[in-house]
């Protein structure tokens, strides 16, 4: 494969475990608010929210509707009278405290950061990125280097997003540059989007896609983050 002096990784599902973080935000948070803390609810909580942030992904929804959406229709369904607003803020406090990261990430991005540009790129909002970011250990690595959608103003998969995160490192040649992230709608179609080369992590192994991913082409595939040392070395 080419050399690439620059590598744009993806935060969650990718290095960071964003279900760990989600799950013990959700449980912390419900049992303040008097909502049971169930497998059930985490589960129903979790489809509401992902829905949401495909919508965002399609534009359909921003960020701020997304926040003041999620835990309400969540509280809805439930059939509880708790203020889905308060919920969603004390969730947000909680959610920070998750920086539990995948297993390998650290040693892999530790591995592949020689003589390389490393940046991380993440869809979210930086009251739960920065300190999840700060909490892993993640600085180490990739510095200042840290681009969260919520302080751009713009997400993953637009081209606009990429524009400026290649405008803010000083890329000049994007076919120097690798973007490797675990969700094929919003890093591979976003790495498409801005032509820059990609490399799908299909950690779920995946072997059919939704008709929203159905665009998205990468140009390398990996099972896990583990394996991409040797998919830069070949
Ligand atoms: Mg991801």
């Amino acid at each position: 494969m080419p050399n690439f002096d620059y590598l744009l990784f993806d935060a969650d599902g990718t290095l960071l475990d964003f279900e760990a973080a989600e799950r013990q935000a959700f449980f912390a948070t419900a049992v303040v608010l008097g909502v049971d803390p169930t497998e059930e609810n985490l589960k129903l909580y979790s489809s509401i929210n992902g829905a949401l942030w495909k919508q965002i992904e399609l534009g359909e929804v921003t960020n701020a509707e997304m926040q003041r959406l999620r835990f309400t229709r969540f509280l809805a369904a439930v059939g509880s009278d708790a203020d889905g607003i308060a919920m969603n803020a004390a969730y947000m406090v909680n959610l920070g405290k998750g920086s539990q990261l995948l297993p390998g990430a650290m040693d892999t991005v530790r591995a592949v950061a020689a003589g390389r540009t490393m940046a991380i790129i993440t869809n979210g909002l930086p009251v739960t990125q920065r300190p999840r970011y700060e909490g892993s250990g993640l600085r180490e690595v990739f510095g200042d280097n840290l681009f969260i959608s919520g302080e751009l103003g713009v997400q993953k998969p637009e081209k606009r997003y990429f524009d400026l995160v290649c405008e803010k490192l000083g890329i000049a040649d994007r076919r120097r540059v690798l973007v490797i992230g675990d969700s094929l709608s919003s890093d591979i179609l976003g790495g498409n989007n801005a032509e820059i080369p990609t490399c799908w992590v299909n950690t779920k192994w995946w072997t059919e896609r939704g008709d929203a991913q159905a665009k998205a082409r990468p140009d390398y595939t990996i099972r896990s983050i583990t394996e991409l040392p040797a998919l830069l070395e070949s």
